[in-house]
């Protein structure tokens, strides 16, 4: 069996820590790119979401460097997410493929039997005993957490650094570095080394630049391909920016679900405006940008793919909760078809507004 994993963010670095702590034959296909994108637009129903077709390109990237399995976590509804599995694998075997869907669905919906079952597929592979296997998927977990922190950080911290540009340094090679060892100690103490780079970074505590939440549809705020590298943009322009949806937080959350204790925080704050589950993260979105506000950031960027049903939902609240809550928001619609130049123009005539709100403060209009 070898393996490979639609992309997410930095999930492929976790799952590589993973695969090669339990010894497990892998592919992890190149990172989200024009490619993937072409190959899945080809292959997917047109009306599909964006991240639909990416998975697409990303197997078939898989697959021809010998893959013969992907493994993919899932959820059994109410969005099209639900479907997503089922689909994708007839639509490789219709283009002639010979491959294997292990489908890690939520506890709640295939039971504690078939779900251990599955996850029992991918470690029959490896030749650790169950106590190792536990260690690896602890290793991993930990990776998943580190990174997330560290990009959190390098993200809010752009804002303050006195040496231009070295957030956005440190965060580019610390992916580089540990995607490079194939050893997970060793991933582990990269990991610890570059947050303790960016908690020891030079900063300036007198600047207020500008903070900006990022919330929307998971899958595309937090991969940089879908969102044109939105945040790298906003680092680059020397913006704070905070996003609360992260791998780590998805592991967390999912956990958690079944005992109704996940992102309280988020939830509680989302239900003046959304009290009720529809489906992707549409609550988790309102919550944000309610929070936003509370924490007294300048702004908030929504983004989601086309025709995502939860995100249209929580595109008609937004304009009620910036009215209520005095947020500006801005929210972008990404597809395949989403021009660079109009994308970008948006996003700096947003942070122009967000500057002149600011003096307009600051004179009292
Ligand atoms: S949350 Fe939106 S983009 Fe994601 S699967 Fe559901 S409908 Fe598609």
């Amino acid at each position: 069996m070898k393996i490979t994993i639609p992309h997410m963010g930095n999930v492929y670095i976790a799952a590589k820590i993973l695969f090669d702590s339990l010894g497990i034959d892998y592919v992890i296909p190149p990172p989200n790119n024009k490619e993937a994108l072409m190959l899945g637009s080809k292959y997917s129903p047109e009306e599909i979401c964006l991240p639909f077709k990416l998975m697409i390109g990303n197997y078939i990237a898989g697959i021809e460097k010998g893959a013969d399995t992907v493994l993919l976590v899932s959820s059994c509804g109410p969005c099209r997410f639900g479907e997503y599995a089922g689909l994708q694998a007839k639509i490789l075997r219709q283009l002639g493929y010979n491959i294997e869907f292990i489908v890690i669905d939520p506890v709640k919906s295939t039971g504690f039997r078939e779900f251990f079952n599955r996850i029992g597929k991918v470690g029959a592979e490896s030749k650790k005993n169950n106590i190792s296997r536990l260690n690896s998927i602890f290793t991993a977990y930990t990776a998943m957490s580190l990174m997330d922190e560290i990009e959190m950080m390098a993200h809010e911290l752009a804002g303050y650094e006195k040496n231009k540009g070295e957030c956005r340094r440190l965060l580019s090679s610390c992916k580089k570095d540990v995607f490079s060892s194939n050893d997970p100690a060793n991933a582990l103490r990269i990991l610890r080394s570059y947050r303790n780079k960016l908690k020891h970074l030079s900063t300036d505590s007198k600047r207020n630049p500008l903070k900006v939440a990022i919330m929307g549809e998971i899958y595309t705020v937090i991969d940089p391909f879908p969102n044109l590298h939105i945040e790298d943009l906003l680092m680059k322009a020397g913006v704070s920016t905070y996003r609360k949806l992260t791998p780590s937080w998805w592991v967390r959350d999912t956990l958690l679900k079944p005992l109704g204790l996940n992102s309280r925080h988020l939830l509680e704050a989302s239900n003046e405006f959304l009290p009720h589950y529809i489906g992707g993260h549409a609550r988790e979105c309102i919550g944000e940008a309610v929070l936003a506000s509370r924490n007294k950031l300048d702004g908030a960027i929504q983004i989601f793919p086309m025709g995502c049903m939860p995100e249209i939902v929580s595109k008609s609240i937004l304009p009620a909760i910036s009215r209520k809550k005095n947020l500006p928001v801005l929210s972008l619609v990404v597809d395949e078809m989403t021009g660079e130049a109009g994308y970008m123009t948006r996003i700096e005539a947003f942070l122009d507004l967000l500057e002149r709100r600011r003096e307009n403060v600051r004179v009292g209009n």
